[in-house]
């Protein structure tokens, strides 16, 4: 491995909502900060036709197109945005240590402070036709996009305490909720299959499973398969909602920081401090909670307040009483 070596004071991992606005706070305090992109430039948005819930667009805008404005937005006060992607961190644990963090197998930068916002990643079930109609119907995210199925009959697949929170959710909005779960049980709580069994529009089906996501340009049905008795069914439905979960892109990660069982960065109260000094963590990558844009981007914007506070408490002399 050849080796090339940079100093930075404020290495920004991820460029999702989190990532551009720690990258706008950070630069505005004169960090310098440098951001690695990652392998999806602009993040999950980026696969989404239309935020309609983000404050400041009255009228809504495409996921891509606001995610080029929050990049010229980080630009316009400094921010280095480079592609690459973080592929081996050894975090220091000393305040005032250094961090290192190797892009792309071949440049290491030494960080004074990392910011990581590198997200997570919806989970889908890998058929071909409900990846063909990703953003044609085909959702991740209820909260996001179920306004758009208002009034309509719509499916949701999960077993867990978020597909059924989603299909409560859901439930709210729309006609009709069809909810395919794989097992003849539901892993979600109790309170939460409580609220799922009580709302008369969710139609709850046990040993379901999705054969084919129906539709050419958009969703107009979903073919279903009972994995008891192999019989197929048809059903009409405007919108289809994967809810099988997310995974923390923090691989790399593992044995440098805190993390949950699920691989969630633990940034304790109200802060976003890791556990190692002059690390900081943002956005989805440590919120298996909110998982939106506007609360990602208030944590980016938390991270470059703590790491600006940071650096100010290692940089002045402390006073000796
Ligand atoms: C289909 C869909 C629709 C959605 N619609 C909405 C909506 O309408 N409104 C809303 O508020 N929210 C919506 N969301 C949720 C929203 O997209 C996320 O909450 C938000 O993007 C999280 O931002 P983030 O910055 O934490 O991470 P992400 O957007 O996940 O970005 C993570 C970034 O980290 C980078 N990265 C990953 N690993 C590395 C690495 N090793 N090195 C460097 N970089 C790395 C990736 O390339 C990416 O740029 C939607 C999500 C989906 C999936």
């Amino acid at each position: 491995m050849s080796e090339k070596i940079e100093r930075v004071k404020t290495l920004i991992l991820g460029s999702g909502p989190a990532g551009y606005t720690a990258a706008i706070y950070a630069a505005r305090a004169d960090l310098k900060p440098i951001m690695y992109t990652g392998m999806e430039p602009g993040g999950q948005l980026t696969t989404t036709t239309e935020v309609d819930n983000f404050p400041g667009y009255p009228e809504g805008i495409d996921g891509p197109t606001m995610m080029v404005q929050l990049q010229q937005q980080a630009e316009r006060f400094g921010t280095e945005v480079r592609i690459g992607m973080a592929t081996a961190v050894d975090f220091s644990n000393e305040v005032g240590g250094i961090h290192k963090v190797t892009i792309d197998d071949s440049i290491v930068i030494e960080a004074e402070t990392v910011i990581i916002s590198t997200g997570a990643t919806a989970k889908y079930l890998n058929i071909p036709s409900e990846q063909r109609l990703r953003g044609g119907g085909v959702s991740a995210c209820a909260v996001c996009d179920g306004f758009f199925y208002k009034g309509q009959d719509v499916a949701i697949v999960g077993g867990g305490d978020t597909a059924a929170e989603e299909a409560s959710y859901l439930a709210n909005i729309c006609n009709k909720v069809t909810m395919l779960v794989r097992k003849d049980f539901m892993r979600a709580s109790k309170a939460m299959q409580h609220r799922v069994n009580s709302l008369p529009n969710i139609d709850l089906r046990y040993n379901s499973e999705v054969d084919e996501v129906l539709g050419e340009q958009v969703v107009e049905g979903l073919r279903i398969v009972n994995n008891k008795t192999g019989e197929k069914e048809e059903i009409p439905i405007t919108g289809f909602f994967v809810a099988i979960g997310h995974k923390p892109n923090t691989e790399i990660f593992k044995g440098q920081l805190e993390m949950d069982e699920t691989g969630y960065l633990i940034t304790p109260g109200k802060s976003t401090k890791t556990s190692r000094p002059g690390v900081f963590a943002s956005g989805d990558v440590q919120d298996k909670e909110y998982r939106q844009a506007v609360t990602a981007a208030g944590t980016g914007c938390m991270a470059a307040l703590d790491a600006e506070r940071y650096l100010a408490t290692i940089e002045t002399p402390q006073e000796v009483s």
